[in-house]
């Protein structure tokens, strides 16, 4: 029988790992699947999700800039990419509906709590950047129990319009600007995306010095630009957004296959294959 099929859609899309990844879960878990790329028009995703369902697709992940265009073609949400207004999986059931989940969100959480055994209960947790990627973030985090979230951004009104969209819950999320921090952070998330251009968010850097772990989603060959600094710092808890790429893979997997393929070894190969680019 053919396998069923699944795609990644993005533009530019040449260079998502998306493929090699889900390769990998395949051969693990023996699910009889294929998963390409697809490069959509930048004024054509709803048109190239829908033709690769009605062609028997079973299911997409979205990335850069289709997330929200991929929120509003949901039939169905889950509460995490509801509440994140971005969808990254799509997957359509057997009655032609098309469902949509944000998986980044868990995918951090995972990576820092259960690969990098950073203690989230209790914590009191800096997020840098109000975007897609911290929004998708936000309700995975408070799910993890920390006892603070405190969200950063430049454009402030955007930290705060997201601190208050978090639900009520026992984790207190506040907003601030860059240059209104104090105080020790046990996790320090960068969730802007100024490594992209080589650059840092302007934050003081004894918040980096005491950090208790520092991380940043941007990953890649080398260190991130938040990364290096964050080390020159005297931080030494350090890890780019690699095992947070593979964590969301996971999860759209299960929500299209009902199994969980395990990690370590896909981001340790995804890690090998970056370094020999
Ligand atoms: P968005 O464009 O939605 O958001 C960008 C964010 O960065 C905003 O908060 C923006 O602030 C801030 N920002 C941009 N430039 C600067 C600057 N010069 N100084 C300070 N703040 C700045 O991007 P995403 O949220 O989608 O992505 C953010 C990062 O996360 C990217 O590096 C991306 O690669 C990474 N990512 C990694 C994933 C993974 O699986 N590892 C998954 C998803 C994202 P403002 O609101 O003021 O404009």
């Amino acid at each position: 029988s053919s396998p069923d099929r699944y795609a990644v859609v993005g533009n530019p899309i040449a260079h998502s790992r998306s493929p090699q990844i889900h390769a990998r879960f395949a051969a693990e878990t023996g699910e009889h699947v294929a998963y390409d790329r697809i490069l959509a028009p930048l004024d054509g995703f709803t048109v190239t999700a829908r033709d690769f369902f009605a062609g028997g697709g079973r299911g997409l992940n979205v990335t850069v800039p289709f997330k929200l265009e991929a929120f509003e073609l949901a039939d169905q949400l889950t509460e995490r990419a509801a509440h994140a207004g971005a969808v990254n999986t799509l997957w359509i059931d057997a009655a032609g509906r098309i469902h949509g989940d944000n998986t980044d969100g868990i995918g951090i959480v995972r990576d820092l709590r259960d690969n990098l055994g950073v203690k989230l209960a209790g914590a009191r947790v800096l997020l840098l950047g109000a975007g897609g990627a911290a929004r998708g973030a936000l309700l995975p985090l408070v799910d993890a129990g920390p006892a603070e979230i405190v969200i950063a951004n430049r454009t402030e009104p955007k930290a705060e319009e997201l601190a208050q969209s978090a639900r009520a819950a026992a984790t207190r999320v506040t907003a601030a600007g860059f240059a209104g921090l104090a105080g020790r952070f046990d996790v320090v998330i960068n969730a802007t995306s100024t490594s992209l251009d080589g650059d840092l968010p302007p934050i003081a850097d004894a918040l980096l010095k005491d950090a208790g772990f520092v991380y940043d989603m941007m990953y890649g060959a080398k260190p991130t630009s938040f990364l290096a600094h964050a080390a020159i710092c005297g931080c030494a808890g350090l890890a780019d957004g690699l095992g947070m790429l593979v964590e969301q893979a996971a999860e759209s997997f299960f929500d299209w296959r009902g199994v969980r393929p395990t990690t370590g070894a896909v981001i340790a190969a995804i890690r090998a294959e970056l370094a020999a680019r």
